[in-house]
């Protein structure tokens, strides 16, 4: 899904966020990414295209944009990528190289994982349940085959 910069500044404007140049510009970044990238990826990225935005001001958008539900944080050891898609879904981590790849479950599965894993929690306790977490850990395709090269 490409979105070009008009439904960017749409989304944008729906959360009531006001619209800089730089907050366009890592909103078409990081809604337009399907890796995951951490906020030094994105500086790295927009570095690539001539864009100098400090690291701080990266951090601090999207940030923002976390605190207004745009994206979500995931935790791999102690960096923090950001993942535009906030519907649960599951994630693929690589421990050798911290990648995180979506896992390929169709939507109407993943809706029906999430409906599953909420009946149970609200079967079991009172907590009122709205969001979940699944990952897998273990080594990607990619830090495979480098390890296969060593030998
Ligand atoms: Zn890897
Ligand atoms: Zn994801």
């Amino acid at each position: 899904m490409k979105l070009n910069q008009d439904e960017v500044v749409k989304i944008l404007k729906s959360k009531k966020i006001k619209l800089t140049p730089n907050r366009i510009k890592i909103a078409c970044e990081l809604f337009n990414s399907d890796d995951h990238p951490s906020i030094e990826d994105i500086h790295q990225k927009l570095l690539e295209n001539g864009e100098r935005i400090s690291f701080t001001s990266i951090y601090n958008i999207v940030k923002l944009f976390e605190s207004v539900g745009l994206v979500k944080e995931i935790k791999v050891g102690n960096k923090s990528h950001y993942d535009p898609n906030i519907f649960p879904h599951v994630h693929f981590i690589c421990k050798e190289c911290g990648n995180v790849s979506d896992m390929n479950v169709p939507e109407t599965d993943n809706e029906n994982l999430y409906v599953v894993i909420h009946n149970i929690m609200s079967d079991y306790i009172n907590h009122e349940v709205d969001d979940f977490e699944l990952n897998f850990y273990g080594t990607c395709e990619e830090c495979k085959k480098n390890k296969h090269g060593l030998n």
